[in-house]
């Protein structure tokens, strides 16, 4: 083979990479921030058709990562966040005219209750028949804030019913608020789930960890052709891991296996700072009090990203 065309290929592997997205509400005008109008649905899912983008379902994806399959570039997942109602009156429709597979993730507790924004058993086994149905938690609770003992409640009490109601055991976990920890994140795990979805900006490649997969919110206005050009960023967190100590941030410590040597930090409150890279490793000193509970410090080299969330777990140093 030819040197260029090796390089080619070599090039195209390595930038290869798979985008989940998540939606929570549909045409409901009520919730801005959370909502996708079906205009913007609709020119999504055109945009998709046009382009030679793949929409398919979560499994094949997760199967792909296990297997150790490559991720090819267009393929899409994607996901919907909290069974609200107007998913079901509003978008459901235009799913199936385009005949794209989705994932609808169970809060168990608001359709147990009869929740009015939410939809019924009734509503969930009906959608069972066009797309996969999968897990939230039973109570929606910041999960950082539980102890132990109060996440397991949570994770039992929720499967149990979703189970005896729909008659399937979900494969898929999404934490609420997109909140989690070490500690949230072992405990989420040991309920046997095939894989874990976060809430954090990026993109899925071979490397991805199955069990914290990023997703990007196609929620209000929101800027579906950047969020395709996000890569992911092969990164070994070292520093920091959890939500640090007196909310001071010492230090960043990152390993990847960049050539270039520009990259760039950002840090919630701070913004986007530019660093040389050493060696490929991301290695500064910060000192920045972190001013929220919930930080993302995300780095980049290009448009590569790789995103860690840092927020306080009550109940975790580890
Ligand atoms: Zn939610």
């Amino acid at each position: 083979m030819k040197p260029l065309l090796l390089s080619l290929l070599i090039a195209v592997t390595m930038w290869a990479d798979a985008h989940i997205f998540v939606y929570h509400r549909f045409g409901d005008s009520r919730y801005p921030t959370t909502n996708t109008t079906l205009e913007e649905l609709g020119s999504q899912f055109e945009y998709f058709k046009t382009n030679g983008y793949k929409v398919v379902p979560l499994e094949k994806l997760t199967s792909a990562l296990k297997e150790k399959k490559e991720i090819p570039n267009k393929w899409i997942v994607l996901t919907i966040d909290d069974n609200f109602k107007s998913f079901y009156t509003n978008a459901l429709s235009v799913f199936k005219e385009y005949n794209y597979p989705f994932s609808v993730f169970v809060y168990v507790e608001a359709t147990q209750k009869r929740y009015p924004d939410y939809l019924t058993w009734e509503q969930l086994r009906d959608i069972k028949n066009y797309g996969s149905i999968e897990f939230h938690s039973y109570g929606h609770k910041h999960m950082t804030y539980l102890s132990d003992n109060e996440l397991k409640k949570d994770f039992e009490k929720g499967l149990a019913l979703f189970e005896k109601e729909l008659q399937i055991k979900p494969k898929v976990f999404t934490y609420p608020y997109g909140e989690y920890s070490p500690r949230v994140q072992k405990i989420a795990k040991s309920y046997g789930f095939d894989s874990i979805i976060n809430q954090n900006m990026g993109a899925v490649s071979d490397f991805s960890d199955v069990y914290d997969m990023d997703r990007t919110a196609l929620v209000g206005k929101s800027n579906l052709k950047l969020y395709l050009r996000y890569k992911t960023l092969n990164a070994k967190w070292k520093e920091p891991t959890i939500f640090p100590k007196n909310s001071t941030l010492k230090s960043l410590h990152v390993e990847t296996d960049e050539m270039s040597k520009k990259g760039s930090v950002y840090v919630t409150g701070y913004g986007w700072q530019d660093i040389e890279l050493q060696n490929g490793n991301f290695s500064m000193k910060l000192n920045r009090k972190l001013i929220n509970k919930r930080s993302r410090i995300v780095i980049s080299v290009g448009d590569k990203i790789s995103t860690k969330l840092l927020i306080k777990d009550k109940y975790g140093t580890r």
